[in-house]
C-alpha cells in the first residue's frame, strides 16, 4: 500500500467540485464529480432540532473529516445518508440519480455506501479469514458461506484485504483475540470486501495506540481518491494528517467548511470548539 499518497490541491468544493477517484459503481452516474449531495436537509427528534438546514456536497475520491462538540450532528448526518433516519426535510442523492431518502438501508448499502460503527462488531470465535470471508458473501447466511468453496479470485481478494488492513500475520486467529485496534481494523476490511464507493466512519480511532492511530491514517489516505470517505473524529493530530476538506458542525448547522487550516482559523469555529 502506498502509504502517504501525494495529495493533489482541491477545488473549491460545493456543486462544482471535481471528481479525484475511480470510474463510479455501475449504474451511479458522478458525472459531475459530485458523489453525495445533500441539501436543506431538517432532522427533528420530538421537536429537538438534530439538523437545520444542512447542505454538503462530497467529490468522488475525496477524503471529508466531520469535526464538532458533542451533539453537533455528526452521527445524525451519518444515520440520514445510510437511511437509518428519514430527514424530515431536504434532498440526499448519492451520484446525480439515486435518491437516498426513498431507499431502504439494505439498498443504500448495496448501492456502494459502507459504514463502520464506533463499537467493532466482528465474529468473535471466527477467524480473521473466516469474518473477511463472510463479509464477502454477506448476501448468504453465515454457515452456506463457510462451507460455499471460494474461487481462487476471492481468497485473492480477501489475503489482498489483510495485508490492506495489516493482519495478514493473524490470518487464522480467532478475531476474539485481537487488540481492540485490531478489531477496528478488522472490521473496515470486512466492509472493503463489499467494494464501497464510500465509507462513512464515526469517530475510528477512538481508543487506538498512537501506532494504531498512524496506521489507520496511511491506511485512509491509501483508500481516498478509489474510495470516498466521510471520517468523523475528534483527534486533530489525525484529522490534519488524512483530510482533503473538513466540515464543521454545531448545533445540527454547518459552521464552517474548507481545509484544516481555513477553518482552524475561523473565530466561529474557535468559539464553539477548538478553544484559544
Ligand atoms: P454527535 O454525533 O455530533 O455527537 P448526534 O448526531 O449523535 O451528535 O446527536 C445530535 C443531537 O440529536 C443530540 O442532542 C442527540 O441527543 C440528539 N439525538 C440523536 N439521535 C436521537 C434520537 N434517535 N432521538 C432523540 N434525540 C436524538
Ligand atoms: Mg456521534
Amino acid at each position: 500500500m502506498n502509504a502517504h499518497t501525494a495529495r493533489e490541491p482541491l477545488p473549491a468544493g460545493g456543486r462544482d467540485a471535481i471528481g479525484l477517484g475511480r470510474t463510479a459503481h455501475p449504474g451511479l452516474d458522478v458525472r459531475h464529480g459530485t458523489l453525495l449531495s445533500l441539501e436543506g436537509i431538517h432532522v427533528s427528534f420530538d421537536g429537538f432540532r438534530a439538523l437545520t438546514d444542512l447542505s454538503l456536497y462530497l467529490g468522488v475520491g475525496e477524503l471529508r473529516c466531520i469535526i464538532g462538540p458533542n451533539g453537533a450532528g455528526k452521527t445524525t448526518l451519518m444515520d440520514v445518508i445510510t437511511g437509518k433516519t428519514r430527514p424530515d426535510a431536504g434532498s440526499a442523492f448519492f451520484g446525480e440519480t439515486l435518491d437516498l431518502t426513498r431507499m431502504s438501508e439494505c439498498e443504500i448499502a448495496r448501492a456502494g455506501i459502507g459504514r463502520k460503527f464506533q463499537k467493532p462488531t466482528v465474529f468473535e470465535a471466527l477467524s480473521v479469514f473466516e469474518n473477511l470471508e463472510l463479509a464477502q458473501k454477506a448476501d448468504k447466511g453465515v454457515w452456506a458461506s463457510l462451507r460455499a468453496r471460494l474461487s481462487g479470485e476471492q481468497r485473492e481478494r480477501i489475503e489482498e484485504t489483510m495485508i490492506t488492513v495489516g493482519l495478514e500475520d493473524d490470518c487464522r486467529r480467532p478475531a476474539g483475540l485481537l487488540s481492540h485496534g485490531q478489531k477496528q481494523f478488522l472490521e473496515i476490511g470486512m466492509l472493503l470486501m463489499q467494494d464501497p464507493q464510500l465509507l462513512l466512519l464515526d469517530e475510528p480511532v477512538a481508543g487506538m495506540s498512537d501506532a494504531e492511530t498512524e496506521f489507520t491514517a496511511e491506511l485512509f489516505r491509501g483508500l481516498a481518491r478509489r474510495h470516498s470517505l466521510m471520517v468523523v473524529e475528534h483527534d486533530m493530530g489525525f484529522v490534519e494528517t488524512i483530510a482533503d476538506r473538513v466540515t464543521v458542525l454545531h448545533q445540527g448547522r454547518v459552521l464552517a467548511e474548507g481545509s484544516l487550516a481555513q477553518v482552524q482559523a475561523d473565530e466561529r469555529v474557535i468559539e464553539v470548539y477548538l478553544g484559544r
